[in-house]
């Protein structure tokens, strides 16, 4: 322990989790698995009360289709700034717990194992919400109450993509209005290293398609009838060139070149090459090198085209000679800021037509916008210095440009208007989405201390 530590939050973040903690294993009993829409209702209801329960109110949204989304409201105390307001955004709703014979212990039934707490849906994102909460109860019991105003806005479709929110969030976007965001979920790296990420990249994933013929035919017809393998293998290497650069026309449209301080965060990033390598079993080198960008800019900011599958013909043991009737490839490109789905699915369909593949059809099965919050702005530099006083020198805070998975907060950017940051109580080896997800305890006391220390500080802030 180091002097630089809050041990006096710290330990009032310990006993609220012991005082909280049945509460909080009944919610972690919830199978509010959204693909099975599972225990919906019962989430719900149990959310609303939880939030009562901490003294705020509540609202549940249900008007516009979908699993439910759930508006909380926390106003300053007398003494707290009421110009100032920090919304929280967490999810109700988990991953399926299969495969569930790879759990040790019951994915709903959460069990503490070497002061490690296993559930589904602890890390991603039961315990932040959770940790939340138990920071409003110990300021609503201390001397100053709330020193501003806490909502929250909790959806049920998470884990499914999020497929109503945009239309929730664009109606009560005057609900919502609040001076910053605190995203669900975060972790500590495995240097232990407590991770702030100020954004996520966004997605566009494609079906393409080619059919040459009604039928797969001999071979021996390849002398005279197009294959259609080649046909799709000639259309996805017209976007790629050899240099890993996208040649599709405006598929790099809106992006902002970086800044100084982009590119300082990227070269603060613990990214050590040989282990990531090693990690993968990488054969080649990084296709970074002899480019001017390095790999950790690249994770951060850089756009992606991936072949994700490609399918066609036989490719059992031993000999078929056959002409196959078509073709299917997967194609996901993860997006950056300013990029927009919709457009990079035009200039993809406009690069295949002007290229004489007309006949390759291309279907966008999933688009998610990105989303990144300046690196100046003070937001971020709040939740650093907020989380700086709870986890002192052991666990240096670092800021993350951008995390590697995808969510909807660019419907924030969107319809808010405000700075977003993630941070959570998870570890480098939580396991969200996998058998025997958990939390250890220690990082959730840490976490509950710093979303104390974050809602004091924010409240003394001006706008
Ligand atoms: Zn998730």
């Amino acid at each position: 322990m180091t002097v630089t530590q809050n041990t006096k939050t710290l330990e009032e973040a310990r006993h609220m989790a012991e005082v909280r903690k049945d509460e909080f294993y009944d919610y972690l009993r919830l199978e509010s698995v959204s693909t099975e829409h599972k225990q919906i209702p019962e989430t719900v209801a149990y959310v609303k009360d939880l939030i009562e329960q901490t003294g705020g109110e509540v609202k549940v949204l249900d008007d516009l289709g979908g699993h439910p989304v759930i508006y909380g409201y926390f106003p300053a105390s007398s003494s707290g700034n009421s110009d100032r307001t920090l919304l929280f955004y967490n999810h109700y709703d988990v991953q399926p717990a299969d495969p569930l014979d790879e759990w040790h212990t019951e994915p709903f039934e959460p069990t503490v194992r070497d002061n490690t707490l296993y559930a589904r849906g602890v890390s991603d994102n039961k315990a932040n919400f959770m940790a939340r909460l138990n920071a409003l109860s110990i300021l609503k019991e201390s001397n100053d109450g709330f020193p501003c105003n806490v909502k929250f806005l909790l959806e049920g479709e998470e884990e499914i993509g999020s497929p109503n929110l945009g239309l929730y969030i664009e109606k009560y976007a005057d609900l919502f209005q609040a001076d910053a965001c605190i995203w669900e979920a975060g972790s500590k790296d495995k240097y232990e290293n407590y991770i702030v990420s100020a954004g996520m990249k966004g997605i566009a994933y494609f079906d393409l398609e080619v059919t040459t013929a009604a039928i797969d035919i001999h071979s021996s017809i390849a002398a005279i009838a197009d294959n259609p393998a080649w046909r799709l293998i000639h259309a996805l290497s017209s976007m790629k060139n050899e240099k890993n650069e996208i040649v599709v026309e405006g598929f790099y449209d809106g992006i902002a070149p970086l800044s100084k301080k982009d590119k300082e965060a990227a070269a603060n990033q613990p990214f050590k090459a040989e282990e990531v390598k090693a990690q993968y079993g990488l054969t080649g080198k990084f296709i970074t090198e002899g480019t001017d960008v390095t790999p950790a800019e690249a994770l951060a900011y850089s756009p992606t085209m991936t072949v994700c599958g490609f399918s066609s013909g036989y490719t059992g043991p031993g000999i078929k000679t056959v002409l196959p009737k078509n073709a299917k490839a997967k194609l996901d490109c993860r997006l950056v800021p300013g990029q927009n789905p919709k457009h990079v699915r035009d200039s993809l369909r406009q690069h295949l037509d002007d290229h004489g593949y007309g006949d390759i059809s291309l279907t966008m099965v999933a688009a998610e916008g990105a989303q990144r919050t300046s690196l100046e702005d003070p937001f971020i530099e709040t939740v650093v210095n907020s989380a700086k006083k709870v986890y002192g020198d052991e666990n240096p805070v670092i800021v993350s440009p951008s995390m590697a998975g995808t969510g909807p907060s660019e419907l924030f950017e969107k319809y808010l208007h405000l700075p977003i940051a993630g941070v959570g109580a998870g570890w480098a080896y939580s396991g969200a989405h996998a058998p025997n997800e958990n939390i250890r305890l220690a990082d959730f006391y840490q976490n509950i201390a710093h979303m104390v220390e974050l809602i004091k500080v924010f409240g003394v802030e001006k706008n």
